[in-house]
């Protein structure tokens, strides 16, 4: 008998991501306990395998899950509550007091609708620093989506009154490993969340590295968002935010950083000699009016790259194909070159670049034989992907589509959503949820700020 996670993909087109970069037509996928068995001609598949469970794929694209390579899923709750704010008037005004607020069910109900929101637009894992992760954790669990998580951890504003607050802080973040890492039959993993180099001091990155090694893990961190955070750094400290947390010997543990929006070209050796790997943020560096990150020269450095939507409080959305589109877009314009960060360097951003991102490009990021199955059929039969027979089928999703051309989405070879129908979650529950706990969150925050 078929188990749950058993199922063949028919007649369908790969974009595999493979190292070959291969594409192919008429194919099929087939997966059994949850991982890729099969990928080739639908004429090659064995009876056995032919008779897994279907999803059709006919008039759909597979293409490997998406990878939302750093946000901050709860902040959901936040959308559209401070837009065209400066950015240091958007936290202390906006953000900071109404994150104050925050309870542990807020953070689960806000983390639902954030995987709801990702899975319908393709993303199939994510990167999450937030707090409150235990109910993040539960969320995803529920769901179905991978995800890779870590508690935000700061120290200057602890380690002022002393070092325990230091040390309670490292443990909130420990814990969550100790209880979550490999949990959900291995789709969560987590990582240690120092925050930012502004957040954090030297010896508190220290013992977050010794940490992470202790534990098995990576880190996960914001490093040179903004011109500004560079300014600051370097008068407090002679160095670039960069060279600031190389000093403290964190770079010796895999670490994942957002931004390095503002890094200058020894920082990017930096980067490439310690294997930093970068998540690219386009539109929240845009919408906060950051600035642009050099990926180009990134990469041709030999630093993996993988792409972010930021929290959804700086975006709007969740959504990675409108994030591989900004991506194509921004250093086209920054360069004043059409050839700039092309289709296929997008959608590897958002696949393969973003698994090696979280550390797990022996399990995601492509459609190959060995992988896990965590699939996305987006349907191509409406009229803003027409013609498709001539067109690059890259250029389709990564500049004519948008999420809401996901039709079905796989994770670990459950189906997830099938014709946009959620199978886990119930959207509209959640979002009644949300509506509430969101209204109460700014009047709580709206009525401190008034006193
Ligand atoms: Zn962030």
């Amino acid at each position: 008998m078929a188990a749950l996670n058993d199922l063949v993909i028919d007649d369908v087109t790969v974009i595999t991501m493979d190292s070959e970069r291969r594409t192919m037509r008429d194919a099929a996928i087939a997966v059994e306990s949850g991982a890729i068995v099969y990928v080739g001609p639908a004429a090659g598949l064995t009876r056995r395998l032919e008779q897994m469970p279907r999803l059709p794929g006919r008039g759909r694209i597979a293409i490997p899950g998406l990878v939302n390579a750093h946000t901050h899923a709860a902040m959901v709750l936040f959308r559209g509550y401070a837009d065209d704010l400066m950015l240091q008037e958007w936290l202390t005004t906006k953000i900071f007091p109404i994150e104050a607020e925050l309870t542990p069910d807020d953070v689960y109900w806000g983390t639902l609708l954030a995987c709801a929101e990702m899975i319908k637009s393709g993303t199939t894992t994510f990167a999450d620093m937030y707090f409150f992760m235990d109910e993040a954790a539960r969320a995803v669990e529920k769901s179905g989506i991978r995800a890779s998580l870590c508690v935000g951890m700061g120290s200057l504003a602890e380690s002022a009154g002393g070092s325990s607050g230091f040390d309670a802080v490292l443990e909130r973040g420990s814990s969550l490993c100790e209880s979550w890492n490999g949990a959900a039959g291995g789709r969560i993993t987590t990582m240690l969340g120092p925050h930012a180099p502004y957040t954090c001091s030297v010896p508190f990155l220290s013992a977050v590295g010794e940490r992470a090694r202790g534990l098995g893990v990576g880190v996960h961190t914001h490093i040179s968002e903004t011109f500004r955070e560079v300014d600051e750094i370097r008068s407090a400290h002679g160095m670039s935010p960069v060279e600031y947390v190389e000093s403290s010997g964190l770079f010796d543990v895999p670490t994942l950083a957002a931004h390095c929006v503002a890094v200058s070209d020894d920082d990017i050796s930096i980067l490439a000699k310690h294997g930093v790997r970068v998540a690219h943020n386009p539109g929240s560096n845009m919408k906060l009016a950051s600035g642009v990150a050099p990926v180009e020269k990134m990469l041709a450095a030999g630093v993996a790259v993988g792409l972010g939507t930021d929290g959804a409080a700086s975006n709007n959305n969740l959504d990675m194909v409108e994030e591989m589109r900004l991506a194509g877009l921004l250093h086209k314009v920054t360069r004043l070159d059409p050839t700039a960060v092309p289709a296929h360097a997008c959608l590897e951003m958002a696949t393969s670049g973003g698994a090696a991102c979280l550390g797990l490009a022996d399990r995601i990021g492509s459609i190959e034989i060995g992988k896990r199955a965590d699939i996305v059929l987006l349907d191509f039969g409406a009229p803003h992907l027409s013609p498709a027979g001539i067109a690059d089928l890259m250029s389709h999703v990564v500049y004519s589509a948008s999420g809401a051309d996901v039709s079905a989405v796989v994770v670990d070879g459950c189906v997830l959503m099938d014709d946009r129908k959620l199978t886990t979650l119930d959207e509209r529950e959640i979002m009644a949820e949300v509506e509430c706990r969101a209204s109460r969150l700014a009047e709580e925050a709206n009525g401190k700020l008034r006193k």
